[in-house]
This record gives structure tokens, C-alpha cells and sequence, in this order.
């Protein structure tokens, strides 16, 4: 089956790995920015002859974004986050975040963010919690009353470079029946362990509050092990494990100690493959471990990580994988179900949309091609 644009864009797909100041529209950075009188990303300072448009700023974040070091593409974030310092402003980059995923085909999402860099504008991190988390609910009413289906959460990051208070993990306890599905750790891995997070992690998960953790990006194996150490059900990116296996094909592969062990508890990888080009992980689509991992067995899920930075959706990446490594239409439902499996919302919600939405999706796709 020819996995064209077309047919991925509307297969129902699972988004756990997306940044909500990492994904917000052009056309939103080009108004917040003049509504709040500061330069907009793209424009030369003076230059009237040439008034800004979105597609100057969805350059500019690209192009900035493709430096090709972490710490530089981390730096483009300080353009968004300063505009996401108000409950209005929150509340629609959330409200735009489930519109867009919807426009996507994304029927489960988790948008991460880290409320400690978004008191600025003199928010608590609650009410700042509490704005993104209206516009959450907004957003899904409006796909609701428009007949599509999406299931949403927030996962509340920790910043590695940051003092680990137990604030987050707070308020993630006493949301987490109301929107607040997570914690993850962000922020730059090499030098900041996870372990110096080790005691909020384990205080979520002992009230049954989930976590998934950067590693694996732009550190090694080791890395991956401390986060696991943490408590960590999901890695993010996670790709660096691909260093502790030795040997091409799958047969003559031998795991690592920490390769064996996120594949024996199937630890979710959630994979952003161009994300990681801009990061430095490959130059190549072709030489990114996500086939040989996915080959291996290995549990993963293919999410953009910044569809601003990125230029890039859900669908890209899929199709871009797909069409990358040959992957089948049965690789695309496998990821996808995979990463269903390994979402933070309520397990109900999350087998509802398995048997009512994804599955009888992919099956009318298969039915739909002629030698099946
Ligand atoms: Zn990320």
C-alpha cells in the first residue's frame, strides 16, 4: 500500500511527545509579539520596508532551530515562553494545540510544558496550570461539537537545570483526576542527572501520578539508566540506547545491561526523529536508529517534539519514517498503538479510542486496499 500524505494525515494517530511552547502557530508568535510591543522572530530590527508575515517567523524559528547543537536549538524557546505569560495567552496556545492536533488526526495528545518558566506575567504556577488547562478543555469541546475525537492531557515538566522543589509534584497530585497526567524532566541532560529529581519523581508515582523523562538525547546510555533509576515509565527521545547495542541486524545484536532492560519492561521510547536531526543525533533520516530500534522490538512512539522549531507534524513524521525505512501501514498502526498503550490518561479512555476509533480506522484502511 502506497502510504501517501494524503492517507497517513487520516489515520487516527497518537502525539505523547509535543511541546506546547515548542508548537506554537506563526500567525500566534507574529500577534503576541506585536501585542506585546517585541521584536518579531524574523524581522530586521527598522526594516519597515518589510512588514513581518507568518512565513518570516516560521522561517526564522526553523532556521534558528537548525543549528544543529541542543543548547542552540533550546534558545529559540526564550522567543516563545515570553509570550506565554498571561492566562490568555496560555489559554489560547492550548486552545490552538488540541485545533491543531485535531487538524492532524491526532486523537490522543499529551502537551508538556514547565509552568516554572511561565509565572513572569505574575501567574502561581497553579493558575498558570489552571489557564493552559482551559484551554485544553475549550479546545476539546470545540473538536467535540464539531464531531471529531480527541482525548488530551497535560504532563508538567521539571527543568534539569533547575531546583527540584516539590511544587510540581503537587500540583500534579491534586490534578490528577482534572487534566494533569504527568511529570516529565526536560531541559539540558548532559552534567543535570535525573537523579537529583529522584525524590519528586518517586513522591508521583507513589500517589499514582505518571512520568516519563528526557534521556537518551544528548546523553548515552548511562543517562537512560538514572532516569530509570527515577522511576521513569517513558523516555524521551531515548534514541542514544541504540549506543548499547552492538551489531547491525536484529539476529547478531547483542543488548547492553540498560538496552536489555528498557526492551525486557518494553519502557515506551518516544521517538522525534527530526528533532533529533537539528540535535545532532543523525545527519541522515536513513542513519537514525528509530528502524533498527524498531526492529529490535524495542517500544516506541513517534511524536514532532516541536512542530514549530521543526517545521513538522504527527504526520510528517510518520511519513517521513515510512517512507524512509518501508515501513508498512502495519508498522504505522503498531507504533500508533504502542504509543496508545503507554499514554497517561486513564487506561479507559485510552482502550475507548483503541476499539471505537483507531483500530476500526486501520482496519477500513486495509479493507479499502484492493488484495486485501
Ligand atoms: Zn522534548
Amino acid at each position: 500500500m502506497d502510504l501517501t500524505p494524503a492517507l497517513v494525515g487520516a489515520l487516527p494517530k497518537v502525539a505523547l511527545h509535543d511541546h506546547l511552547d515548542g508548537g506554537l502557530r506563526a500567525q500566534t508568535v507574529l500577534e503576541l509579539s506585536r501585542e506585546l510591543g517585541l521584536e518579531v522572530p524574523g524581522t530586521a530590527t527598522g526594516d519597515e520596508a518589510q512588514p513581518p508575515d507568518a512565513q518570516s517567523v516560521a522561517d526564522w524559528f526553523h532556521t534558528a532551530a537548525d543549528s544543529g547543537s541542543l543548547p542552540a536549538y533550546l534558545s529559540t524557546f526564550e522567543r516563545t515562553v515570553a509570550l506565554m505569560q498571561t492566562a490568555p495567552q496560555l489559554r489560547r496556545i492550548a486552545r490552538e494545540f488540541v485545533e491543531d492536533m485535531v487538524a492532524d488526526g491526532v486523537v490522543y495528545a499529551e502537551t508538556r510544558w514547565a509552568p516554572h518558566q511561565h509565572t513572569g506575567g505574575g501567574l502561581s504556577l497553579d493558575e498558570a496550570v489552571q489557564a493552559v488547562q482551559d484551554g485544553l478543555d475549550e479546545g476539546v469541546a470545540a473538536a467535540e461539537a464539531a464531531g471529531k475525537r480527541i482525548v488530551v492531557g497535560q504532563l508538567l515538566c521539571y527543568l534539569r537545570h533547575l531546583d527540584p522543589t516539590d511544587d510540581l509534584v503537587e500540583i500534579a497530585i491534586a490534578r490528577r483526576d482534572s487534566g494533569v497526567v504527568g511529570l516529565d524532566l526536560a531541559g539540558p541532560e548532559e552534567g543535570f542527572p535525573a537523579s537529583w529529581f529522584r525524590a519528586q519523581f518517586e513522591a508521583a508515582r507513589a500517589a499514582g501520578v505518571r512520568v516519563t523523562i528526557h534521556a537518551g538525547e544528548a546523553d548515552g546510555p548511562s543517562s537512560i539508566a538514572d532516569a530509570l533509576d527515577c522511576g521513569a515509565e517513558r523516555l524521551g527521545h531515548g534514541v542514544r540506547l541504540i549506543e548499547d547495542i552492538t551489531g547491525g541486524d536484529v539476529e547478531s545484536a547483542a543488548l547492553g545491561t540498560v538496552a536489555e532492560r528498557v526492551h525486557r519492561a518494553q519502557i515506551c521510547l518516544e521517538v522525534c526523529p527530526s528533532s533529533n536531526l537539528q540535535t545532532g543525533i543523525a545527519t541522515e533520516l536513513a542513519d537514525h536508529p528509530v528502524d533498527r530500534l524498531h526492529r529490535h522490538g524495542f517500544a516506541l512512539a513517534l511524536s514532532s517534539d516541536n512542530r514549530l522549531m521543526s517545521r513538522t507534524s504527527t504526520s510528517r513524521e510518520m511519513l517521513r519514517v515510512a517512507q524512509t525505512f518501508d515501513w508498512t501501514l502495519a508498522d504505522l498502526e503498531h507504533v500508533v498503538l504502542t504509543g496508545l498503550e503507554n499514554g497517561f490518561a486513564p487506561a479507559a479512555l485510552r482502550e475507548a479510542l483503541r476499539d471505537e476509533v483507531v483500530l476500526p480506522a486501520f482496519r477500513a484502511v486495509r479493507g479499502a486496499e484492493p488484495d486485501a
